[in-house]
């Protein structure tokens, strides 16, 4: 048995208003005529925050275009610009929703390694540490904030950086910045923190470790979809750390069937990540039912809609690469289904499972 001895985030501040800190965190990781970046969150154009970015010399603001989830040619052509424009930099900041902080952590690295992104997704492929980087949310539930990848669509296949470079140096965790956000967005990215506890405390590859975190982030999310009626401030200060707590607990286990699922949707269809795990989390009755059956209250009570009927009128060639995808997510059937998981899930039954969506 090898065990996974796993890099975490350097430093951490939280609580409201913590945003305001910033200029005195990163004032020690400046070097001279090297600009700090900040890769902004396109939503954020024109928005107060903006005006509250502690801008020094020649610090620059990027707006990242987050219409669709984050690709290697983006990360490199942002990269090459950089690069040709500063050289080097002090520091790449990433403010926005996982899409927004796994494009700073692809940028960070890229600073500093050879090459395309796409060359080094997969396991351990980074050759040296990226430029100082800090995450700071805005949406709360992917766990990008704590996680050792950075998850890219490339030439050939949808996979994170995932390295021991990864994880941001800083990040700053201020729930402050995810208020307004809106209800469905909110919800769809939540459940992204929901799925990832029941993947991981219905897995296989569970221990204490996972489950500690596990259970204290499934707790937060039903305080906020299940107990709370409306939304208050309360709300974003405990979703913030059940995406911290969740993304804990999946770095020393695994996620499981709705990830693995949901990545063939993405990887054909475009979906994005939050939205996709709660299409499939839907139809997931006979693998998780009691999370099913949470997922489903959690969307009635909050009035959310989740599309159906989105895998129709697609070919049987199409539905073949989606179910390539899903099946090359080895590690995520195993944590599910165990050792023997390909005797339960077999191409006919995803390609069933797909059918159904
Ligand atoms: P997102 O970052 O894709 O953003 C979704 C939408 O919300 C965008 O339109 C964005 O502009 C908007 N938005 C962001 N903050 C807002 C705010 N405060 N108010 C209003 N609108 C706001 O959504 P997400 O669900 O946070 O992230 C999904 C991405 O994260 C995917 O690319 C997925 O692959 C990635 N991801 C990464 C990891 C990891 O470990 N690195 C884990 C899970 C998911
Ligand atoms: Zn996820």
């Amino acid at each position: 048995m090898k065990f996974r001895n796993f890099k975490l985030v350097g430093y951490v501040v939280y609580g409201r208003g913590s945003f305001n800190q910033l200029d005195e965190i990163i004032a020690p990781h400046r070097k001279e005529c090297k600009p700090m970046v900040f890769l902004v969150d396109h939503f954020f154009e024109g928005k107060p925050l903006v005006n509250r970015i502690p801008f020094r010399g020649n610090d620059k603001v990027i707006f990242v275009d987050v219409t669709y989830e984050p690709k290697t040619t983006y990360v490199d052509t942002l990269a090459q610009q950089l690069k040709e424009e500063f050289g080097t930099l002090s520091g790449v900041i990433g403010i926005g929703g996982g899409s927004a902080m796994d494009l700073a952590k692809a940028v960070s690295l890229m600073m500093n390694n050879t090459g395309s992104s796409a060359d080094y997704q997969g396991w351990d492929l980074v050759k040296q540490p990226g430029v100082y980087k800090v995450g700071i949310p805005t949406l709360s539930g992917t766990g990008a904030e704590v996680s050792r990848t950075t998850v890219l669509t490339g030439p050939t296949k949808k996979l994170g950086m995932n390295s021991d470079f990864t994880p941001f140096d800083q990040i700053v965790l201020d729930p402050e910045l995810t208020a307004n956000a809106p209800a469905n967005q909110r919800f769809y990215t939540g459940m992204d923190c929901y799925i990832h506890c029941i993947e991981s405390l219905e897995g296989t590859f569970l221990n204490e470790f996972s489950k500690s975190y596990g259970e204290k982030a499934l707790e937060l999310c039903r305080d906020v979809f299940v107990k709370t009626d409306g939304w208050n401030e309360g709300c974003d200060d405990k979703l913030m750390m059940a995406s911290y707590a969740g993304g804990m607990s999946i770095a020393y286990s695994q996620v499981g069937v709705a990830h693995a699922v949901s990545y063939g949707l993405s990887y054909l269809l475009g979906t994005k990540h939050g939205i996709g795990n709660c299409i499939v989390m839907n139809h997931l009755e006979e693998y998780y039912p009691a999370g099913v059956k949470e997922f489903k209250y959690m969307v009635e009570k909050n009035k959310i809609d989740i599309p159906t009927g989105i895998c129709k009128g697609m070919s049987e060639e199409d539905f073949d690469k989606m179910i390539g995808v899903s099946m090359g997510m080895k590690p995520l059937w195993e944590n599910a289904l165990g050792k023997n998981w390909e005797t339960i899930m077999t191409r006919e039954k995803l390609r069933e499972l797909y059918g159904r969506l």
